[in-house]
């Protein structure tokens, strides 16, 4: 039983050996208690149980050697260096240290035995180790460490994997005479089998010298299985806390509105899908609460999200209120921008656009507009949530392609409403369709409405791969559909994560096919550009002026031209699934026959080849979201801040998957019978800074 002051929360300084310089160094890493420590798990192991011989070592081995010193000495190669050559009669290996205390380099003195691990590297005349782990051997200090796997833990700079190991080992030793408290009621847990808590951390910290290393790397033993539970609860209990918090706040209960969403809908040149009606009455529900809506709509590229959002504007205006729509580039702000006026300006509704280029005089007149609600829906990039943007009443914001977004964002512009004294509903899009247990856990704070079906008279969008050596064939079909009338984007990758090369590689693209192609007549649009000539270069391309846009990835994402019918991607082999997916979506909007060109040069790698085929094979967001996650794990998937997976430990949502619905049942249960059970979990696996409910 607990006792007043539970000894996993004493500092870490209290462990053997820890003192405030090296206390100040874990805290980076965020270890600040002994419990910290005990939860601090390794992600891998290494076998260390075998001594290579230095004569049979080759390059890219990560290895243990042992071996005399020959020679130890300081030199000046660039950079003032230690180095120590060992030698054990079957070869030779250089040790190199660029970082070196005095005490180090008399310690490496000629003579002395040394046993040391790391990776090989070619030298300059021998094989060398950069800062291996090393260790003396003395007769009284045999080297026991190593008939266990090793593990490895994530470590940051100044922190060595053996002081880690020390640390470990220290905390693992006060574990035998104090127990940590477990805060899961045994009945809980889906398998009777598992060890304890206790039992689990001493098995993943040191794992013993039977141990099957491939159960382990498979993340299948018991024991990481009881953790990987208790840590996705976590997550778990986190996400629905935060759920929580917001859903206690007030909101604006939006009632209003109905002759004016009719007039609307009246003007649309198209009927809602039925999967839009039906997603809009959940929203209209939800925004007739006094509570603050929390609603994700996932839907594929070109299901028709954005007029969904539109309807929720329209509502918030009618009420009276005010909308935020935000969006995740400046190309993209500008459309919705686009869209939105010429939707509501027949409603006399007052539409601004704010983004990062708005400066000086234009944005004190946007945000004085917004300030005084003389306009009602500002839509915008990340410069919507500057602290000094004012809004007099906001009731809804609406944050489209949310991959996009942190949730941090999303409160911050949440926070936009607060001087009302009521926070403004959350709309959420997107359009990266996941597996349902896996938007149970990623999405636990959100309510999911899903658009699954395209508006009608679409045909799937035919994707051929072919390599780059076929360029010409390309130009050539590419002009007969611009002699038909049909639009082309033609789309350079992204070089390095660089705007100026990418920028440089539209314009010599832009270059050749107007030299290739002197009848047809071709645009170029990149990130370098700014506002108003991409504004202008969109609108010529949306009206028709331009057959040809050859582009940068910035139309990545929500770009619409419906008569856009062909997309050719350059070194496509370069690009995810879900950026091709985005990608392709751009066409296939209208009612022609689409197609998408594949380009990609030689070689290709495995997982290259692979993508490449399922975007051949399939046009279903979903099925391509499936193989992503199997591809790149869901942390990569979901984008790497918006949700608290990223920094799962232990557990994988696609390895763990199937523990998901008892974690559900758990959460359930401890918020309602154990709720002072909750803290003490979020503290033990949810840091600090990912506690998203604290903004
Ligand atoms: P996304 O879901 O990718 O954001 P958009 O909102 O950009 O899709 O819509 C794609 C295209 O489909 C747009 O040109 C839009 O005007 C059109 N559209 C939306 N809903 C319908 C509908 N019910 N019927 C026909 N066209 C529609
Ligand atoms: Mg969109």
């Amino acid at each position: 039983m607990p006792s007043l002051t539970p000894h996993e929360f004493r500092p870490v300084t209290t462990l053997r050996g820890v003192g405030t310089a090296l206390a100040e160094k874990l805290a980076v890493l965020g270890l600040r208690t002994i419990q910290d420590v005990l939860f601090h798990l390794p992600y891998r192991y290494e076998d260390r149980t075998q001594t290579i011989p230095l004569g049979s070592l080759q390059t890219g081995m990560r290895a243990v050697v042992e071996g005399e010193v020959q020679l130890s000495e300081v030199t000046f190669r660039g950079r003032r260096q230690l180095l120590v050559r060992i030698s054990d009669g079957s070869g030779w290996l250089t040790l190199r240290f660029f970082h070196f205390g005095a005490a180090q380099q008399t310690q490496l003195a000629r003579g002395i035995k040394l046993r040391c691990f790391g990776e090989v590297r070619a030298g300059q005349k021998t094989l060398e180790m950069v800062h291996p782990e090393y260790r003396r051997i003395t007769p009284d200090n045999p080297m026991v460490e190593s008939n266990t796997l090793t593990p490895i833990y994530p470590a940051t700079e100044g922190i060595q994997q053996a002081r880690l190991r020390q640390l470990s080992t220290a905390a693992l030793q006060e574990l035998q005479h104090n127990s940590i408290r477990d805060w899961l009621p045994a009945d809980l847990l889906p398998d009777p089998r598992w060890p304890t808590l206790q039992a689990a951390l001493h098995y993943v910290h040191r794992p013993p010298p039977d141990a099957s290393l491939e159960l382990i790397a498979a993340g299948r033993h018991p024991a990481q299985r009881r953790l990987a539970f208790e840590e996705l609860l976590a997550q778990q209990l986190s996400l629905r806390q935060l759920r929580q918090d917001i859903k206690n706040d007030a909101s604006w209960s939006l009632l209003q509105g109905s002759e004016l969403l009719k007039q609307f809908c009246n003007t649309l040149p198209f009927q809602l899908t039925s999967a839009q009606q039906r997603v809009w009455q959940e929203i209209e529900q939800d925004l007739a609460q006094s509570q603050p809506m929390l609603r994700l709509v996932q839907g594929d590229v070109g299901s028709g999200k954005t007029v969904v959002a539109a309807l929720a504007a329209i509502k918030a205006v009618a009420c009276g209120m005010q909308a935020a729509l935000m969006a995740p580039t400046e190309l993209l702000a500008e459309q919705h921008a686009r869209n939105f006026q010429r939707w509501l300006a027949p409603l006399n509704i007052d539409v601004v656009l704010l983004t990062g280029k708005h400066t000086g005089k234009a944005r004190t007149a946007i945000m004085e507009s917004l300030a005084s609600g003389k306009a009602s829906v500002a839509i915008g990039t990340h410069a919507l949530f500057q602290s000094d943007v004012l809004f007099t009443k906001l009731a809804v914001v609406i944050i489209d392609e949310q991959h996009r977004f942190g949730v941090h964002q999303r409160l911050l512009l949440r926070e936009k409403g607060i001087n009302t004294g009521r926070y403004p509903h959350q709309l959420i899009m997107t359009a990266t369709p996941i597996p349902r247990t896996l938007a149970m856990s990623a999405y636990a704070d959100l309510d999911v409405s899903v658009i699954d079906e395209l508006p009608p008279g679409r045909t799937p969008v035919q994707t051929v791969v072919v390599p780059d050596s076929r360029r010409d064939e390309i130009v050539q079909r590419v002009r007969e559909a611009c002699l038909q009338q049909r639009q082309v984007y033609w789309v350079c990758p992204l070089i390095e994560e660089s705007e100026l090369l990418s920028a440089q590689a539209a314009e010599d693209l832009y270059t050749t096919l107007r030299s290739a192609l002197p009848e047809l007549r071709i645009e170029l649009l990149h990130g370098r550009m700014n506002a108003k000539q991409k504004d202008l270069i969109m609108e010529r391309f949306k009206s028709h002026e331009a057959d040809v846009l050859v582009a940068t990835t910035v139309i990545e994402v929500g770009v619409d031209v419906p008569n856009a019918s062909v997309m050719v991607i350059e070194n496509a082999e370069r690009m995810g699934l879900a950026q091709l997916h985005q990608l392709r979506g751009r066409v296939g909007r209208g009612s022609a026959q689409s197609s998408c060109v594949l380009l990609y040069q030689y070689p290709l790698s495995d997982v290259a080849r692979t993508r490449l085929r399922i975007m051949r094979e399939t046009n279903d967001g979903f099925e391509i979201a499936r193989h992503d996650l199997e591809i790149r794990g869901p942390g990569e998937l979901l984008g790497t801040r918006q949700t608290g997976l990223v920094q799962l430990r232990v557990a994988d949502l696609m390895r763990d998957a199937d523990l998901l619905p008892q974690v559900q049942k758990a959460a359930d249960f401890l918020l309602k019978d154990k709720p002072d059970h909750v803290e003490p979990l979020l503290t033990r696996w949810v840091g600090q800074s990912e506690r998203f409910g604290k903004v």
